[in-house]
């Protein structure tokens, strides 16, 4: 284990909770970062308090290292998106089953405002659930594009910042084989019963691989991801 601090960015979705996991099982203190933009995600808002609260309740190792959890207001992201102006790639998006509260280059913005955060509590290692591997689409989740804003970052708020992506290069299966061989079954369940990936919001029916609605690019990625790993447990590179 390091003896740094680290800040994580957490959705409540299955990939930040891993990197959560991950990040609690290295790092002597770990806090937390979320940001709220639009009424869509208030389901993943409530998944991500239900998360916190089981890890802070079942999981004695971590317990100690998990500290302050940080939310940022972007509500501004909703007014971006569902605008005349970006009216033409809401359309598109929507097609692709995304939210219309995506906004292209969303996770360039986590960032910097997780770098301000950290900045002012002395975390200089910001963790992040982007993955390479499943979501090629996302040019802002490539590892270019973060190793860049990490040298951007650093200097232009003066400090060494080092991010963190852990998942980059896992499939969903190999994701599924890490949350196991960070927190066993009890971390597999936690993410199951409770955190949250749906694009549409959908609880519902729990099914193997956890809630949602099914048929999303989200749970889809979850679902595959899950009976193949099922299917044969993969080795975490
Ligand atoms: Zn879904």
């Amino acid at each position: 284990m390091r003896a740094g601090h680290a800040l994580v960015l957490f959705s409540g979705g299955q990939d930040s909770t891993t990197c959560l996991a991950w990040a609690l099982t290295r790092f002597a203190q770990v806090e937390t970062i979320g940001f709220d933009y639009g009424q869509r995600h208030h389901v993943e808002l409530q998944a991500r308090q239900t998360v916190l609260a089981a890890i802070r309740s079942r999981f004695a190792q971590w317990r100690e290292r998990l500290g302050a959890d940080h939310m940022i207001d972007l509500s501004v992201l909703g007014r971006i998106s569902d605008t005349a102006l970006t009216r033409d790639s809401a359309i598109q998006l929507s097609a692709a089953g995304l939210p219309n509260t995506f906004v292209p280059g969303r996770n360039l913005l986590f960032f910097n405002l997780a770098a301000a955060v950290g900045y002012r509590r002395g975390l200089h290692t910001l963790v992040g659930g982007m993955c390479e591997t499943d979501f090629s689409g996302y040019p802002d989740c490539r590892d270019d594009s973060l190793k860049a804003l990490q040298v951007a970052v650093s200097l232009g708020l003066g400090q060494r910042f080092t991010f963190e992506t852990p998942l980059m290069w896992l499939d969903k299966a190999a994701t599924w084989e890490l949350a196991r061989s960070l927190g066993g079954q009890a971390l597999v369940e936690l993410i199951v019963h409770d955190s949250h990936t749906c694009y549409h919001g959908v609880r519902g029916v729990l099914h193997a691989w956890g809630h949602g609605c099914g048929t999303c690019p989200a749970c889809v990625l979850r679902q595959t991801g899950y009976d193949r790993w099922q299917a044969r447990p993969v080795a975490v590179p």
